[in-house]
């Protein structure tokens, strides 16, 4: 899965980061993890092609996570973009959705939509390679957080199947679904014959209070995402305008068993964001504060 961070930013654009937005890739699924106002840009800037985007989540209806959507997807709609836009989000995201699309004259509004709302903590997407989960989180406005979980993939090893003079036949492909083959009048099972390569899991915590919920959530993630909106001096603000500090952050990493975390969504009071990186370095070593256009393999 590819990761590029496309607004770094909490509440509003400074010259350096622009309001949220996180675009993932995985295979023919390019998923947008909100769109805060001028997402379109970053993505230009990125020669990233909005065209390619199947879904996005939102993960709450501040301005700041979704102000971008209209220009976004009047984009789409004037362009030959032949898939339908599935959209998930919270409570309420149709009558927002609706709201947004209604406030302005379409050139030419040709695009589909689809609009799922989530109520509950689940698994809403599935296929062969992924699933979506969704877990409520504890800001303000009702919202939510998510995690992108591959499946485990059996890959044939080979090492092995050579022993029997098997390493390029059409029965390797029953092996590696999982079934027990005769090559040559020698019998090969799966337990042997594969290896099992774990799935990653990517999850995605922004907005929040730091819940017991969330850190069950993001269980044994390979990546967190994390809002982490304050340096942990600011402790008070961000309990009032229940966001994370650095120090949230990286317990919540740490607590969930986690492998790496990365933070975003930084209070425009930080023009770096070297001093909140090194607070959570302390709780959990394995950190970086990105920036905007950072990105990453997992
Ligand atoms: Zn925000
Ligand atoms: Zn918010």
């Amino acid at each position: 899965m590819k990761i590029t961070f496309l607004g770094t930013s909490s509440m509003v654009p400074t010259k350096n980061r622009n309001t949220t937005a996180i675009l993932i890739n995985h295979k023919s699924e390019t998923i947008l993890i909100d769109c805060g106002e001028g997402t379109q840009r970053q993505l230009k800037i990125k020669k990233l092609s909005p065209a390619k985007i199947t879904k996005i989540l939102i993960t709450h209806w501040h301005g700041d996570h979704i102000l971008g959507l209209p220009g976004l997807i009047q984009t789409l709609s004037h362009s030959d973009y032949t898939k339908t836009l599935e959209i998930y989000g919270p409570k309420d995201t149709k009558k927002y959705i609706s709201n947004l699309l209604n406030s302005f004259q379409y050139q030419e509004n040709k695009i589909k939509i689809n609009v799922t709302e989530i109520n509950s903590n689940k698994t809403f997407f599935e296929n062969k390679d992924f699933e979506l989960k969704s877990q409520k989180t504890n800001h303000s406005i009702i919202g939510l957080a998510y995690s992108i979980i591959e499946k485990d993939k059996r890959k044939i090893n080979i090492d092995y199947t050579k022993k029997f003079g098997l390493v390029k036949d059409k029965i390797l492909g029953k092996l590696q679904k999982g079934e027990t083959i005769t090559f040559n009048g020698k019998e090969i099972t799966p337990e042997k014959g594969t290896i099992i390569m774990p799935g990653k899991k990517i999850s995605i915590i922004l907005d929040t209070e730091l819940t017991k919920d969330l850190i069950n959530f993001s269980k044994n993630s390979d990546l967190i995402i994390s809002e982490s909106t304050f340096s942990k001096d600011l402790k008070k603000e961000a309990k009032k305008s229940k966001h994370m500090t650095s120090e949230d952050a990286a317990n919540l990493a740490k607590k969930s068993k986690s492998e790496k975390l990365i933070l975003t969504h930084f209070s425009q009071r930080y023009t770096t964001t070297k001093e909140i990186e090194k607070e959570a370095k302390k709780i959990f070593k394995n950190t970086i504060a990105a920036n905007d256009f950072f990105t990453l393999e997992v």
